[in-house]
């Protein structure tokens, strides 16, 4: 079981090449259980029972599912990111080098490990707006064949390189996009052939560069799964499983995916945008709800945030904090912070270790090193707009960042049977400290 689920991971990767990709495969999988698709820009019409999504910029996504009964109405929220650090190309996307090479102008998006990227095959993925007649329409676009490589420097011209190197992004980590063949202009009529339509038809792009280098199983025991983007796709997949098949009849269960996390989540679809707030007071209207309800829902609902955690990397256990570490295959991390970069709690935690205890999940805490900062994540920042109690959790995952990271086969379930249960359990809230389990 764990294996196949595992597999279903790395296949929804596969077909997320960029965060627009990913969004689209999450509305795939939605309608095809049933979820039906509001508008931003429409009249929402919602009833008990039903179950939507909708979508920003084609790159966040909001699912939710009404209870038939919805006898104790609050929101059970999930929360997850589908962008992953990469280069992204600009608008001006052709460099010419000497003797004919044409390189991509890229820049980075995101924290990643630039090392990680080079000399591997590298396409290219995302969404293009092409004008037909009166109307710009956007259109995904992701080239299915090895495009491009960010070559590295031989060892014999650079003989330092294993002392610890430094990268330019502007220097080094240039895509080589042809050795001469290809001509000025190549880019946009590589973009316009793969999308049939006219060169002058294209009006703007977001083009971002993705690893071809295919997810893997693997180990002498098969204990390990590598792939491109494990943060945060695995939350990703493994939240959309649970709220597809957590049904609830009492409260509101809510699915959230938001771009941007890599780069601060402060834009119109990130998680700190009104995205969640608009989407819970617009379902909150359309049942009838006025905001004397809407404050009451939210005071008693919950946020399990997901993003993956840092398993102890096993040349540098000294790393992580000796007690407060988490390995892989050993279940979902709930992480802590005492300055709340991590909105984790003592109610919050427990709340969730108790369903997980209910549910045979094991669960593990993570705190950074007391003299390292550590990362950021999406709970504290949705709370800015929609305040409930919160617990981030993630699974436990070695080279965060790279271009190929690694974590351990049996988590994925873990954390789909861990957040089924939290979306099955009604939590009833009845004052900010006392919490009820109702299964
Ligand atoms: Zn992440």
């Amino acid at each position: 079981m764990y294996k196949e689920t595992a597999r279903e991971v790395l296949d929804f990767i596969q077909r997320s090449p960029s965060c627009f990709h990913a969004v689209a495969e999450i509305s795939r999988q939605l309608e095809a259980a049933g979820f039906k698709r509001l508008r931003e820009t429409e009249k929402w019409l919602v009833e008990k029972g039903g179950a939507y999504y909708t979508t920003r910029n084609g790159s966040s996504l909001i699912a939710f599912r009404v209870g038939r009964e919805l006898d104790d109405y609050h929101f059970q929220v999930t929360s997850s990111h589908c962008d992953s650090p990469t280069f992204k190309v600009k608008e001006m996307a052709e460099v010419k080098g000497k003797g004919g090479y044409l390189q991509l102008n890229t820049e980075g998006y995101g924290g990643m490990i630039c090392s990680t990227w080079m000399d591997r095959p590298l396409s290219l993925a995302g969404r293009v707006l092409v004008r037909e007649g009166s109307a710009i329409t956007s259109r995904l676009l992701a080239f299915d064949r090895d495009l491009l490589i960010i070559p590295s420097v031989a060892i014999h011209m650079n003989r330092n390189v294993n002392d610890g190197a430094a990268y330019n992004k502007q220097v080094d980590m240039l895509p080589l996009f042809s050795a001469g063949e290809c001509g000025e202009n190549s880019y946009r009529r590589l973009l316009a052939e793969e999308l049939g339509v006219e060169e002058e038809a294209i009006l703007g792009s977001d083009m971002y560069l993705y690893s071809r280098t295919a997810p893997s199983i693997w180990g002498a025991a098969e204990e390990f799964i590598s792939s491109p983007k494990l943060d945060d796709l695995q939350c990703a997949y493994t939240s959309l499983k649970a709220m597809i098949q957590g049904e609830n009849d009492h409260c509101v269960t809510v699915y959230a995916c938001f771009d941007n996390e890599e780069v601060g989540s402060g834009t119109k679809q990130g998680a700190c945008s009104t995205f969640l707030r608009d989407v819970l007071q617009r379902l909150n209207a359309g049942l009838g709800f006025d905001g004397e309800d809407y404050c009451r829902a939210v005071a008693g609902s919950f946020m399990v945030s997901c993003d993956n955690a840092h398993a102890v990397h096993p040349n540098h256990p000294e790393k992580t904090d000796g007690e407060n570490c988490t390995w892989m295959n050993k279940g979902i991390v709930v992480k802590f912070s005492a300055n709340q970069k991590y909105t984790t709690d003592g109610i919050s935690s427990a709340v969730f270790s108790g369903i997980c205890r209910d549910a045979g999940v094991p669960v593990q805490y993570f705190a950074n090193r007391s003299d390292s900062v550590g990362g950021s994540t999406l709970g504290n920042l949705s709370s800015q707009k929609v305040s409930m109690h919160t617990v981030d959790v993630g699974l436990p995952q070695l080279s965060m960042h790279s271009a190929y990271e690694t974590a351990g086969i049996r988590d994925s379930q873990y954390m789909v049977d861990g957040l089924t249960a939290f979306y099955r359990t009604n939590l009833h809230i009845t004052d900010s400290e006392t919490f009820v389990m109702d299964k």
